[in-house]
């Protein structure tokens, strides 16, 4: 394909894993590419606990869960690999070359010598509202994240959900919506207390309304979104007519794509070997959550270790006659050189 990024290997997912993968590899002089659906690199760090301390990665006593992301990122930036973030990897298909074309749902194409896949639980879908026909207003009424806010303001707006994205949207948008509804199955909300406490004086101010309830149903005219009906926990129907409806009840992983390029999986997980963390093709690598082996236990110390062997099954599946030995990364004028540190 001629408008594809020629790489030596592509890494499928920006979590902890795949971020030490691209250590692993520079190491040993070879190049990657990181591709992640999500915004951003740091994998169920950065999206599900990022303020939560981790206790067992070797000799940080405690690190922020977002830290060890940044840390990550900082340990990799004298291999300069290219993130990719926003591209979920649809499609990896090997050719009769024993080299693969990779492509994203946002359209890039990657001709790669090898892949890691360190997808972890999957790509991280949001969970949806839940009610018959929202699908169809996906993108035009119904949302689940806030690219541009300003295109908000001034409308008629309900958010569904009690975490912190939740209440933090109807805290920045109390004041410049037309008229703003917050709904939450329960009174008691998962959200940092702060924020619970400023909703509840915007509520008192008149500024927001709260209701304790669930989505029932969309509100039509003419096939035309008109807002939601909500259902009360005390019983009642509110129909609400909005503009807008947000829903953050968090996101839940999919396998996806991964599923359908071919690999042997045990319990939605790629199977491996614990030499080169191989999966069941050979040239496609796998690292992380997303694999198991006899003894897997999904942790990030685990993950990296996997990384490392992975690296050298790489570099052997690329330059086979290329000999193999280990050298220290305190001692290496070679690794000194990749990592850009002066003899
Ligand atoms: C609340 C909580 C606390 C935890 N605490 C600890 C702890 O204390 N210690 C510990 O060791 N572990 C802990 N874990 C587990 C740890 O977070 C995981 O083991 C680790 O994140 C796995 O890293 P990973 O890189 O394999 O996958 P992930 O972190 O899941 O990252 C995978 C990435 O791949 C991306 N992806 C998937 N499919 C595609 C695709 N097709 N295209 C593009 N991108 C894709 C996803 O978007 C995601 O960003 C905890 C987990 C949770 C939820």
């Amino acid at each position: 394909m001629s408008n594809a990024i020629v790489t030596e290997v592509v890494i499928v997912g920006a979590g902890p894993c795949g971020l030490f993968q691209v250590f692993e590899l520079g190491l040993l002089g070879i190049k990657a590419h990181l591709v992640d659906s999500l915004a951003h690199a740091g994998g169920q760090c950065s999206e599900l606990y990022p303020e939560k301390p981790i206790y067992d990665i070797p000799a940080l006593p405690v690190c922020g869960a977002q830290e060890l992301i940044d840390r990550l990122q900082q340990q990799i930036k004298p291999f300069g690999a290219e993130q990719h973030y926003g591209h979920e990897v649809t499609v990896v298909r090997k050719r009769d070359d024993g080299r693969f074309d990779v492509e994203t749902a946002g359209g890039l194409v990657f001709d790669a010598g090898a892949i890691v896949i360190a997808g972890g639980v999957g790509s991280f879908q949001p969970k949806r509202l839940g009610v018959d026909g929202a699908e169809a207003f996906e993108g035009t009424n119904v949302f689940y994240k806030v690219r541009n806010a300003a295109q908000y303001h001034g409308q008629r707006l309900v958010i569904f959900g009690g975490g912190d994205s939740a209440l933090d949207w109807a805290l920045d948008f109390a004041g410049k919506a037309k008229s703003l509804t917050l709904v939450h199955r329960r009174a008691e909300f998962r959200a940092a207390p702060a924020s619970v406490a400023r909703m509840r004086e915007l509520e008192a101010a008149g500024q927001l309304t709260f209701i304790e309830g669930v989505a029932e149903s969309l509100m039509l005219e003419d096939g035309r979104f008109a807002g939601v009906n909500v259902k009360a926990t005390a019983g009642t129907t509110h129909a609400l007519p909005a503009d807008s409806v947000f829903a953050f009840f968090g996101l839940h992983p999919k396998l996806g794509p991964i599923a359908e390029w071919g690999l042997e999986l045990e319990k939605r997980a790629l199977k491996v070997d614990t030499e080169k963390f191989q999966t069941s093709v050979p040239g496609i690598f796998a690292v992380g959550d997303i694999n198991t082996y006899p003894g897997k236990k999904k942790l990030i110390l685990s993950g990296f270790h996997e990384a490392a062997l992975a690296a050298f099954g790489i570099q052997h599946y690329l330059y086979p006659s290329k000999r193999q030995f280990l050298q220290y990364t305190t001692t290496s004028p070679v690794m000194h050189q990749r990592l850009g540190i002066p003899d």
